[in-house]
């Protein structure tokens, strides 16, 4: 089942109508390169659905929750050394801003912990 909304930016990446810089696709996912990078890999991956989060995702559609974990981790193998960040922002105060569930594949470099 397809659901779109069609005032969400994501879902126009998914449906071609705004460009971006795409690394993979499935039936359920399209991942591509973040506009504004923390990493030398940061790979967005989300569903081709609408779903505001990762936990509605889960509810809604197992099968596509997890294609998208298993996608972050073929881009975090492709481009990575076996490190890797995969972040899901959930609400605005833990600074999700598209509402449109993205898991941020980050890779390439140190980082810290805790997170900011
Ligand atoms: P959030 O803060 O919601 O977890 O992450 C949203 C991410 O989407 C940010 O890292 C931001 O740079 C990225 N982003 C926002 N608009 C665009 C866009 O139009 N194209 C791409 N490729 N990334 C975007
Ligand atoms: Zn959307």
């Amino acid at each position: 089942m397809s659901v779109t909304d069609p005032d969400c930016l994501f879902c126009k990446i998914v449906a071609g109508d705004i460009p971006a810089d795409i690394v993979s696709e499935t039936e359920h996912t399209v991942a591509f390169r973040d506009v504004n990078p923390q990493a030398p890999t940061h790979v967005l991956v989300i569903p081709r659905r609408h779903e505001p989060n990762i936990g509605s995702l889960a509810a809604a559609d197992p099968e596509a929750t997890i294609t998208l974990l298993a996608e972050a981790r073929s881009i975090a193998e492709a481009e990575g050394n076996g490190s890797y960040r995969l972040v899901f922002n959930t609400g605005a105060d833990a600074h999700q801003t598209v509402f449109h569930c993205h898991g941020h594949v980050l890779a390439g470099r140190s980082m810290a912990w805790p997170p900011g």
